[in-house]
């Protein structure tokens, strides 16, 4: 049979809500596992105190609690969310909101610090060319960058900066949620000063008060060779401004190589046709193909087959950790010319003759 709730908040039955919250806080503080390490029941017991806030800062679950005891609110279906959470950590962030987690509690006012500046995408196109080499693009975009006329505060210079009128100063202000447990008070960001406890009492003139301006942005990127369509290159800090003493953004730079008609790209390696006469594939040659460092001759050996691969060593494309580089595969397509001269179809008539069907 689990304990009374009243007994185990320590709260008469006539406690008022404010009582009843008051005990329950006090308990969690002393209850949290990150305070009270040395007790293997604690979290046992913080579960025990949660389910019993549960029902009494509830008035409908309180009242049945109060007339018919725990078999009451078992037989209505009732049971503590408490045991289903896996561990104290959860119960907490169920109460007090994952994104002030304790803050409320522990009266320290949340987690409501200056946010850091979000991220910016942008995309490069470079051929495969410039796969092979590595290169730099010089990319612009719009970003968010602090306002260098009142270097951010939001005041126009030699203006005076007064205290926000609607938290007091505090940056914070607390909001009432509903929440599992009942109406929960949670700190939020001020929304008149955006935190910071100080509002200009003259915006500055060119970011209106907001201490931040949009700009086009130009940054130099080192494209890596090696790098492959669709990745994304990192630059730590070059995205949007984030309030003042919080850390920037950053910038995405996502590649895309450009196809090139003459090599289809297989991770390192390379993949070209060349197509050649029936007549140069029975007796075998040079022919030219490109490469990406220019026309290279290749052999082709006498009776190559339609489809017979040639290997270029090392004329593919470095690996992005500088592995080296992959193979140019040459295929051989055999391509049957279909207006022959009358003097083209003498030969082929006296050739066709000699040879064996296959
Ligand atoms: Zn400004
Ligand atoms: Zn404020």
């Amino acid at each position: 049979m689990p304990r009374d709730y009243y007994e185990v908040l320590g709260v008469d039955r006539g406690a008022s809500d404010a009582e009843i919250k008051r005990a329950f806080r006090r308990l969690a503080r002393e209850l949290h596992p990150d305070v009270n390490k040395d007790d293997p029941n604690a979290e046992e017991k913080f579960k025990e105190a949660a389910e019993a806030y549960e029902v009494l800062s509830d008035p409908e679950r309180r009242a049945t609690y109060d007339r018919y005891g725990h078999d009451g609110l078992r037989s209505g279906g009732w049971s503590p969310r408490a045991q289903s959470f896996g561990s104290v950590e959860d119960i907490f962030n169920a109460f007090f909101g994952s994104d002030s987690p304790f803050g409320d509690i522990f009266g320290f006012g949340g987690r409501s610090g200056p946010s850091p500046g979000a991220d910016v995408g942008t995309r490069v196109q470079i051929g495969l060319d410039e796969v092979l080499t590595g290169t730099s693009r010089e990319v612009s975009f719009e970003a968010v960058v602090v306002c260098d006329h009142c270097r951010g505060n939001g005041a126009e210079p030699g203006t005076p900066i007064r205290t926000c009128e609607t938290c007091g100063g505090q940056g914070v202000v607390r909001q009432a949620t509903r929440t599992a447990f009942g109406q929960m008070v949670r700190t939020g960001a001020c929304p008149t000063c955006g935190g910071e406890g100080r509002t200009p009492e003259q915006p500055c003139g060119v970011c209106g008060g907001q201490g931040r301006v949009a700009r086009t942005r130009t940054w130099d990127v080192e494209i890596p060779a090696g790098i492959e369509s669709g990745q994304r290159i990192r630059i730590r800090g070059a995205g949007h401004a984030g309030d003042p003493g919080a850390a920037a953004g950053d910038l995405y730079v996502e590649v895309e190589v450009v196809p090139d008609e003459r090599f289809e790209r297989h991770g390192e390696h390379l993949l070209s046709r060349v197509r050649i006469t029936p007549t140069r594939a029975m007796l075998g040659g040079k022919v030219t193909v490109p490469t990406l460092e220019g026309e290279r001759e290749v052999e082709i050996p006498a009776g190559a087959q339609p489809g017979e691969r040639l290997v270029l060593r090392g004329l593919g494309l470095p690996g992005l950790n500088g592995r080296r580089r992959g193979d140019q595969i040459v295929e051989v397509e055999i391509v049957v010319p279909s207006n022959l001269s009358r003097e083209q179809r003498e030969l082929a008539e006296r050739l066709e003759a000699t040879l064996e069907a296959p």
